[in-house]
């Protein structure tokens, strides 16, 4: 079956392996035999929806024989963060406090998904919450990269990214909050993508940092997160935060970037994300990789320049602020009475005992260190110092970013300091594990979108480039982001030729 083996193919392959005759049955079953094959090591899904997903797929194979309606992206599998609640289908974002919860209700972008016609797989593991940068904060067991089992695959989305790279799935959605879409895609050698706060709905996501969480694609090719992007995105009245604005145009960008189009493209490098003075902590190799591709962008015609964002050191200290402040407050939903766990629940302990009970077998160490950190910063006395303080931080970067949008059309940066480190290396110490975020964090605080294209290899790991844009500008993000894909292939595509050369002693 080598047509249908899922670690080559891109989302145009399969819906190419589908028209010449292949079944969204075949489709799914290779995804569903490459899971059962491989995740028992690499941990990338809580859930598998197998009988599910085969029933979906003969749905749309069966819609197909009689001439119907088929959805853009019918019969195409996917895979969905466990953070979106999907019906009927076990939900646990990670956490113990969740396990056993079957939503009564989809998540908009699952229902957008389904009536596209796509086959959900199953649900990926993520860090507790979406809290985390590695996934081992997962409450069930951690996940492994893809590239090296020994490594983490990033983190919270980290099921994801190890799901796509892994070829366990052809594409998949994540969320970021702070960065977790974008730094899995780079620790995986993928493309991912956090759109414009308010660009996807967030009805259905189970909420960390309600001001900060967006959900998007993970996918191996900036076309088919554009695809993935354009099939979820766009108007919800059932969000209060979401942009009523036509869906952006996505795919379109990607063609344009893939052709080279980016002449007079004026383009920002962040001092303070790597620059001069600010490579602390960074990987060498993440930086020269980063450095090249800025040499590529300025040979295809962008006008490179470099631009400071000052309040961008503070992004840090803000988000590890502001994040566990609202996530104190969402959590309290979680006290053993409505979803999921309940613990103590005999007859011989009061309400209250039940609810703390509850709490404390539900949440693992990260999730309280975050509540009692947020709840820490929101209490009377310290509210104008901790939170109030970190808020006026957010204007700041958000300011920085307004003056630097007013000299060029994006800002570029490095989308993680370094590359997929060991797993176990960070766990001991939460600040190493919060320094992950400090390249993603800007464009959470500010609402921005922001994809991480990969942009070669350092020690053998996939390092990821950031390309940020203004608000509702993801078009930009997605063109540049092809502009580096198409001329990192070009190049592979000649070194290829060379060694070929090499070897025959001929011009191949
Ligand atoms: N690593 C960051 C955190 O732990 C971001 C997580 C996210 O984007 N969900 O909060």
């Amino acid at each position: 079956m080598s047509t249908l083996d899922p670690t080559s193919l891109d989302v145009p392959a399969i819906q190419a392996l589908l028209a010449a005759g292949a079944t969204a049955v075949d489709v799914t079953q290779a995804y569903l035999d490459r899971i059962d094959a491989v995740d028992g090591g690499l941990g990338a899904y809580l859930h598998v929806a197998g009988e599910a997903a085969l029933a979906r797929a003969a749905e749309v194979d069966a819609a197909r024989a009689a001439g119907g309606e088929l959805g853009p992206l019918a019969g195409l599998p996917v895979a969905l963060k466990d953070v979106f609640v999907t019906e009927g289908v076990p939900t646990t974002s990670g956490s113990r406090i969740l396990e056993g919860w079957r939503p009564p209700y989809d998540a908009t972008v699952a229902a957008r998904l389904k009536a596209a016609g796509t086959v959900v797989l199953g649900k990926t593991n993520m860090d507790e919450f979406a809290m985390g940068s590695s996934t081992e904060n997962s409450a069930y067991r951690p996940t492994r990269n893809p590239w090296d089992p020994d490594r983490i695959p990033g983190g919270s989305s980290g099921g994801s990214s190890a799901a796509v790279a892994g070829g366990l799935a052809p594409w998949a959605l994540g969320t970021d909050t702070g960065g977790s879409i974008r730094q899995p895609a780079a620790m995986t050698g993928l493309v991912g993508h956090k759109p414009t706060y308010g660009g996807v709905s967030r009805y259905g996501l189970i909420a960390f940092s309600s001001s900060l969480d967006q959900a998007g694609p993970m996918a191996r090719t900036v076309l088919d997160a554009a695809v993935l992007h354009e099939a979820i995105g766009g108007y919800d009245p059932r969000d209060s935060t979401s942009i009523d604005a036509p869906v952006p145009v996505l795919v379109k960008a990607t063609g344009e970037g893939a052709r080279g189009e980016l002449a007079g493209l004026r383009v920002g490098v962040v001092r303070e994300l790597g620059g001069d003075g600010h490579t602390d902590g960074y990987d060498a190799g993440v930086l020269d990789r980063v450095r090249e591709t800025v040499e590529l962008l300025a040979g295809m015609g962008a006008e490179v320049r470099e631009v400071s964002c000052p309040a961008f050191d503070l992004a840090l200290p803000a988000y590890y602020l502001i994040a566990p402040s609202e996530a104190s407050s969402n959590l309290a939903r979680f006290e053993g009475m409505r979803f999921g766990l309940r613990v103590g629940d005999d007859g011989s302990h009061s309400l209250e005992e039940v609810m703390s009970l509850t709490r404390e077998q539900g949440f693992g160490p990260e999730v309280k260190r975050r509540i009692v950190l947020g709840t820490y910063a929101l209490s009377a006395g310290y509210y104008d110092a901790y939170y109030g303080q970190a808020q006026k931080v957010r204007s700041l970067i958000t300011r920085d970013f307004t003056a630097a949008f007013d000299d060029v059309d994006v800002l570029v940066s490095p989308t993680s300091p370094t590359v997929a480190w060991p797993i176990g290396a960070r766990v001991d110490d939460p600040l190493a594990m919060y320094a992950a975020d400090l390249c993603t964090l800007p464009a959470s605080l500010a609402g921005l979108p922001a994809i991480s294209v990969p942009c070669g290899l350092s020690e053998g790991l996939p390092v990821g480039f950031q390309v940020m844009a203004p608000a509702l500008a993801d078009d930009r993000c997605y063109r540049v982001a092809a502009a580096v894909e198409a001329a990192l292939d070009a190049a592979r595509g000649a070194r290829f030729l060379d060694q070929l050369t090499d070897r025959t002693g001929a011009p191949a």
